[in-house]
């Protein structure tokens, strides 16, 4: 059984796994975002990053809700994927000494961790218009579309300064 709580037998139950791992990676998430606001040195990095934490809440919020119609108690399962994108973050910001150069690895590590969501909210909507819960897929949709913005915004300020600046 490995590390789920639960035997996953159907589809539904691969669909509240899954929401239990993004549920779990978006409380982590807020746990490790106020540390690089305090280190970003760029005003629009450390902005973004604010925006972000923002929203993480809300995504929250929006995942409680999906629960809560699914008729599911709101849960988490441990997410190896996120505990290891986010101390590979952590590594590499104890590392970098230079402060641009420090911006550049956040602003990297943020995208891994939202490539990563991108993935899970796909499968999630795709999973939930299967199991014929549309609702739920909108839900989640408007979660999908708040990362690839931010994914979207990360590389503008990447390609546009950070990494000139590292550089
Ligand atoms: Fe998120
Ligand atoms: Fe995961
Ligand atoms: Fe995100």
């Amino acid at each position: 059984m490995g590390l789920f709580s639960k035997p996953i037998k159907t589809l539904d139950d691969l669909f509240v796994h899954t929401l239990q791992d993004i549920y779990y990676a978006e409380n982590q998430i807020t746990k490790a975002l106020p540390q690089m606001i305090a280190k970003a040195t760029d005003a629009q990095l450390k902005q973004s990053f604010e925006l972000h934490l923002q929203e993480t809440r809300n995504q929250i919020t929006r995942l409680e809700k999906v629960f809560q119609m699914h008729g599911q108690p709101v849960k988490g399962v441990t997410c190896q994927a996120i505990d290891g994108i986010i101390s590979e973050a952590q590594e590499i910001m104890g590392d970098v000494s230079d402060k641009e150069v420090l911006d550049a690895a956040m602003l990297s590590s943020a995208q891994a961790v939202e490539h990563y969501e991108i993935t899970r909210y796909g499968t999630l909507i795709a999973f939930a218009k299967q199991l014929g819960r549309n609702d739920c897929a909108a839900v989640l949709e408007e979660n999908l579309a708040e990362e690839k913005a931010t994914d979207k915004k990360l590389t503008m300020l990447a390609e546009g300064k950070v990494n000139r600046m590292a550089a």
